[in-house]
């Protein structure tokens, strides 16, 4: 329980002590998270206006000996604070390359054309991250399939320079950005128009009070508008209905990822279900 003090401030207590513990429990996890192949990729589908798989994201689960599944939200941070980011998304890419090659010489439709990568702020930062990064890019290059990777606008605003030079390196070896979260962070227009920027992915925040198609969504609308002009293509994130889905339809949305489609599924899961090429 919450020892709430009379001025608004928690004490050190029994529960903030608890917290202490299992976070260190958890950076401790995660060293051998990779040498004992705990981490496991996951993958959401990202579905066209005419309902076709073009692509998905790749998300992170943790599948720890005891305390079961653990989701990212709960070991990205402790990652990021323990500085073992790095070497997880490192894993991450090059996991998902070597699935993605292999289920393109296994078969996969030629319309699944994008993969999608989170990554952290403080690996895209680190002094080595495309020294490091472009071996795995080398090693197993994709026909036809962009490789994308989603930053979110933090990074940019308080790394303006150093991220550009990075991303405009990256954008040579074939690699394409979109903007995670958007909408959410601290915005700065000004990037936009002079970042390799590809996709705007327009946060489940706004979508999720859209509920009729008379409702209004000025900030969706606005998004919408924008991308337009500057060109750039748009995925609503979150999409959980038939309602939210034909709302952004109706406004030149065609681009979605959510539970209306298809929850994130395992690997294995994610390859049958594209090989069928079914969604609801
Ligand atoms: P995100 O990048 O914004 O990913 C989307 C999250 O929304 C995922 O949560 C996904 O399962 C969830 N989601 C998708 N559709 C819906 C929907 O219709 N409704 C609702 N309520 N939620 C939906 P997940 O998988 O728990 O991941 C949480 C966050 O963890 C991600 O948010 C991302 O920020 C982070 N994450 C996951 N994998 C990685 C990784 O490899 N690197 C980094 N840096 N972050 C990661
Ligand atoms: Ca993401
Ligand atoms: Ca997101
Ligand atoms: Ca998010």
């Amino acid at each position: 329980t919450k020892a709430e003090g009379r001025h608004g401030y928690r004490f050190f207590d029994v529960s903030m002590q608890r917290l202490a513990q299992s976070r260190w429990q958890l950076e401790e996890g995660l060293h051998k998270a990779i040498s004992q192949q705990e981490l496991e990729l996951w993958l959401q589908p990202q579905v066209t206006v005419q309902g076709v798989i073009s692509g998905a994201e790749v998300l992170l689960r943790w599948q720890h000996p005891d305390k079961g599944m653990i989701s990212p939200l709960d070991f990205i941070s402790v990652a990021e604070e323990s500085g073992q980011i790095s070497a997880i998304e490192e894993w991450v890419l090059e996991e998902t390359l070597k699935k993605v090659k292999s289920w393109q010489e296994a078969g996969l439709p030629k319309t699944f054309r994008h993969i999608s990568i989170n990554i952290s702020p403080s690996h895209f930062m680190q002094a080595d991250f495309i020294s490091r990064i472009e071996p795995i890019l080398k090693k197993y290059p994709l026909d036809n399939i962009d490789v994308e990777f989603e930053i979110t606008e933090n990074l940019l605003i308080d790394n303006f320079a150093q991220a550009t030079k990075s991303m405009k390196v990256l954008q040579e070896q074939g690699i394409s950005f979109s903007i995670d979260d958007f909408g959410t962070g601290y915005s700065s227009l000004r990037y936009l128009n002079q970042l390799p920027i590809n996709v705007l992915k327009i946060d489940r925040y706004f979508i999720a009070p859209i509920n009729t198609l008379e409702d209004e969504a000025p900030i969706v609308d606005v998004i919408l508008l924008m991308a337009k002009k500057l060109g750039l293509e748009v995925i609503a994130e979150g999409v959980e209905t038939e309602v939210q889905r034909q709302f952004l339809a109706e406004r030149g949305c065609r681009l979605y990822q959510g539970y209306y489609f298809s929850k994130p599924l395992h690997h294995g899961e994610f390859y049958a279900m594209i090989c069928r090429q079914q969604v609801i």
